[in-house]
């Protein structure tokens, strides 16, 4: 049956991507951002343009009862915003506040489910020290030590979302992303991960030159596949599990392997320039236990596969920016 869907953040990557999922299932859906959507116009039948630190704002959005509510709007970036520092602030005020007025919006009309996106970067640093062996199962959360006032804000909203379960039952779902990755998400300017950072260095060098990477590249990660990470969102918001729990990868793979096999992709030989930048924590890994015997599902997308569409998607931004200069 039709659902009546409102996405916060649905301007941003994983927020119009998911419009055009549940649009794709028959919803009506309602978007709200700051901004449309960058690379393709939005797939909502009603998108508001809007500050959500405005609690005027968020009672307007949600003026009606909605099935379900995708709560994904934040003040957030890769590395490159999250690690340095400058942007601490602005990070936990803005999305503190968004999540307090959605949140507080909801109850007072009555909506009862609503998905609230945290991330990976809310475990503690010391479990995340060993490149070959980070710990991020979900009970491991505590005692908590994230490594970024990003990761604070995630913390403190996640709690939030759980009082207002408790106190107020509303039925929350909370995910842990991994970072996620795919076409259609922020590949240059500052707010991007390194995923689309090392997909735009080499289709902008030539075969035979270099690119540089910060730190010394042996980082671990897992990146997740946007089509993946949508399947997760939606089958952890309708099931009876309220989380948190992780959504992410478990192909754990050094910065320098994802950058070689960018390369590979592409088919160039370039080297690799190690240079200081921030970096975020030593090792991390997705640990899918909990979301397969609480929903059945794991994600199952090769790392390749999603970074050959990626690269692809990437590759044009690039040649289409060089077009328009010249
Ligand atoms: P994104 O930056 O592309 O999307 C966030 C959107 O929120 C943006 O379009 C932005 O304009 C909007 N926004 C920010 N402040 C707002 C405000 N005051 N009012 C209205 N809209 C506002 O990020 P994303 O990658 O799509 O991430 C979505 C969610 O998932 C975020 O909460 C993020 O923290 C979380 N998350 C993402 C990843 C990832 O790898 N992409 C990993 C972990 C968690």
């Amino acid at each position: 049956m039709s659902k009546k869907i409102l996405v916060a953040g649905a301007g941003g990557f994983i927020g119009s991507h998911l419009v055009k999922r549940l649009k794709k299932e028959g919803n009506w859906v309602r978007g709200v951002d700051l901004k449309y959507p960058e690379f393709s116009g939005t797939a909502a039948d009603d998108f508001v343009i809007g500050d959500l630190r405005d609690t005027g704002l968020c009672r307007h959005i949600a003026d009606t009862r909605f099935d379900e509510v995708y709560q994904l709007a934040a003040d957030m970036g890769g590395a490159g915003f999250v690690f340095t520092g400058t942007n601490d602030a602005d990070i936990m005020h803005n999305s503190a506040s968004i999540n307090l007025n959605m949140l507080e919006a909801c109850r007072r009309k009555n909506i009862k489910k609503i998905f609230y996106s945290s991330s990976a970067c809310m475990y503690p640093e010391y479990n995340q020290m060993d490149p070959d062996n980070p710990k991020c199962s979900e009970d491991s959360a505590y005692p908590a030590a994230p490594d970024s006032e990003y990761g604070w804000e995630k913390l403190f909203s996640e709690r939030l979302y759980l009082a207002y379960r408790k106190n107020h039952g509303i039925e929350v779902r909370i995910a842990r992303y991994h970072n996620i990755f795919g076409p259609e998400g922020t590949w240059c300017g500052g707010r991007e991960k390194s995923p689309a950072a090392l997909c735009r260095k080499v289709a902008e060098t030539e075969d035979g030159g270099s690119i540089e990477v910060w730190g010394d590249g042996k980082q671990t990660r897992s990146f997740l596949y946007i089509d993946e990470c949508l399947e997760g969102t939606i089958r952890l918001t309708r099931s009876d599990f309220t989380g948190p729990v992780n959504i992410g990868s478990e192909e754990m793979v050094t910065i320098n392997q994802l950058a070689e096999t960018i390369m590979e992709i592409a088919g160039k030989k370039l080297s690799i320039k190690h240079i200081p930048g921030p970096l975020g924590v030593r090792g991390r890994n997705s640990d899918n236990k909990l979301i397969k015997e609480k929903l059945g599902w794991t994600p199952s997308m090769s790392l390749k596969k999603g970074l050959e569409i990626t690269y692809k998607w990437i590759k044009e931004q690039v040649e289409q920016t060089k077009k328009a200069k010249k």
